[in-house]
């Protein structure tokens, strides 16, 4: 049975995403328009890039390179063209993640194989990608860096120069956490609006192999040789592309998002804690099972946490519904249970991503929450787990953020 909404609460949206104003796009916008160039590696993408760069720059011990792409999906896509694979190379990927991981490899005219994650920090680890890669069979790996988790660089490196296999993070969602700290890594990054660097749309791809970002960023200009020290002469097609720029206009959104970055990273940390800290409380120390990492994420967009079991999900679901509170299984149902992917793919057994799956709920989360909404969904909490955990512990305790 389908439960009635209350119409007297106003609903909670799952995530509001959180774009520079149009007043402080308009400096780029007219500087944009004043040059007459709108894509193509303008001087606003150029700007950008370098911003990015210099962040990561700071946190890498060798040279980095750094490409824009029209989004995260499309730089996965070529990443891994430009690793140069014979087709229908095999690329391992966690169970756990956006389908499109699994897309781009398709795409990129590769066979997926999808692998499990540690039940802990639910990552794709290296340890797992050493048992899969034991048969020969594997020629790249994918790991996610999942609700931006970030991978640690050090363990990839080891894993890529022991095995000889290409290693591309998708670290879509885990700008600001993720960085290339270890002399060998690649990431791609999203720019959607929903993840933490919004541009609306777009994403980058950041390595320390600069043949395997200048190749990307030919990929994403058709293939077109700009190279005049090139073999090919310049203007002719070099190898088989598509359209992935990033305008300028998403540049420009970009570049505005990147000069608040650190303030918003700030003020989505210390949300998060709270909500955390609020929910804990609320269901008593342990019972509910946040992923395992070393240092909280710099900038989250989501809150996902898994509850004690399935029936628990299932009522919070439902009182959800109810409530009007906007929740989703984020990255279910896994991609090895969905037909249209599973059936081009190589399915590994994946019984810690299937036991996460079981439990695992995406909380509303997004900054400007206000105070009454996180009681709100403190108080449904509260209300699915019912008499399931230590009443001693139970008592909601009052959050230490005041909204701004
Ligand atoms: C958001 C996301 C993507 C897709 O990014 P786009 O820029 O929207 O294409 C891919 N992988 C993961 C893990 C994501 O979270």
């Amino acid at each position: 049975m389908t439960p009635m909404p209350e119409p007297h609460l106003s609903p909670i949206p799952l995530l509001v995403p959180d774009l520079p104003a149009p007043e402080a796009l308009m400096p780029f916008l007219q500087r944009m328009h004043a040059a007459r160039q709108y894509s193509n590696f303008g001087p606003l993408t150029c700007e950008f890039e370098a911003g990015l760069h210099a962040r990561f720059a700071a946190r890498s011990s060798v040279p980095l390179g750094l490409t824009t792409v029209a989004n995260a999906t499309l730089g996965l896509e070529l990443a891994l063209t430009a690793l140069d694979l014979p087709p229908r190379s095999r690329v391992l990927v966690p169970a756990l993640t956006f389908v499109a991981t699994a897309t781009a490899v398709l795409r990129a005219g590769h066979v997926p194989v999808l692998a499990d994650v540690d039940p802990q920090s639910w990552l794709l680890t290296p340890e797992i990608a050493l048992r899969a890669a034991a048969d020969g069979t594997v020629s790249a790996v994918l790991p996610v860096a999942a609700f931006g988790a970030p991978h640690a660089m050090a363990g990839w490196h080891d894993f890529e120069r022991d095995t000889g296999i290409p290693v591309v993070i998708d670290a879509a969602a885990a700008f600001g956490s993720q960085w290339l700290d270890a002399p060998t890594g690649t990431a791609v990054f999203s720019l959607h609006a929903t993840k933490c660097l919004p541009a609306g749309e777009g994403g980058f791809v950041v390595s320390n192999k600069p043949e395997l970002i200048a190749k990307v960023r030919q990929l994403t200009n058709f293939g077109i040789n700009l190279n005049p020290a090139a073999g090919v002469p310049v203007g002719m097609l070099a190898r088989i592309g598509t359209n992935a720029k990033m305008s300028e206009y998403h540049a420009a959104v970009g570049l505005a998002s990147l000069a608040v970055w650190n303030d918003r990273a700030a003020l989505r940390q210390a949300l998060h804690a709270d909500l955390r800290a609020r929910l804990d409380a609320a269901a008593g120390m342990g019972v509910l099972r946040w992923q395992g990492m070393a240092e909280p994420v710099a900038a989250p967009t989501l809150l996902c946490v898994r509850l004690p079991h399935a029936e628990a999900r299932d009522r919070l679901d439902r009182l959800c519904a109810e409530r009007r509170i906007m929740v989703r299984r984020w990255y279910q149902p896994l991609l090895h249970a969905m037909p249209a992917l599973a059936a081009h793919s190589v399915c590994l057994p994946a019984p810690a991503a299937a036991e996460i799956a079981t439990d695992l709920c995406g909380l509303p989360f997004y900054l400007g929450m206000a105070d009454a909404d996180e009681a709100r969904i403190v108080g449904a909490l509260n209300a699915a787990l019912g008499d399931g955990r230590n009443p001693c512990q139970s008592a909601a305790q009052p959050g230490t953020r005041r909204s701004a």
